[in-house]
């Protein structure tokens, strides 16, 4: 089944790239006509997502959301590590996503984009795709 890690520099301490064009690119090299495409993140403090790629301001107000939710600083953390927050929202937002692929192609909705989120940058993230026929 093919599979490709790819590195994706994220910018700032949180920041969501857009990485769907590399997805499809990947499903469209070697993908097969119908099956079924994993995106997953190997990391503890980052994640994946789908949603609105077309306004940016989705994207910054989940962002803004999410740290309203979820504050850096909290007496009551208890991971040495000072970065319990990107923990939790990596938890909530959860480290994989499938798609489903048909004629060769992602079924994202139109408005669709899939986002590396990351929660404690900049650093270099892996990617993982990986696309599973369906027969
Ligand atoms: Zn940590």
């Amino acid at each position: 089944m093919p599979l490709r890690v790819f590195e994706v520099k994220t910018p700032s301490h949180t920041a969501f790239v857009d990485v769907t064009e590399k997805v499809r690119s990947f499903v469209r090299e070697v993908g097969p006509k119908e099956g079924l495409c994993v995106v997953y993140v190997p990391h503890t403090t980052a994640a994946v997502f789908i949603n609105e790629g077309a306004d940016p301001s989705v994207v910054r107000d989940i962002a803004y959301k999410l740290d309203q939710l979820v504050e850096w600083n909290d007496p009551n953390y208890r991971h040495l590590e000072g970065n319990s927050a990107a923990h939790i929202k990596s938890a909530i937002i959860g480290n994989s996503r499938v798609i489903p692929v048909a004629d060769g192609e992602l079924l994202l909705g139109t408005w669709e984009a899939i986002f590396l989120a990351e929660f404690d940058g900049p650093r270099t993230r892996r990617l993982i795709v990986q696309v599973i026929p369906v027969i």
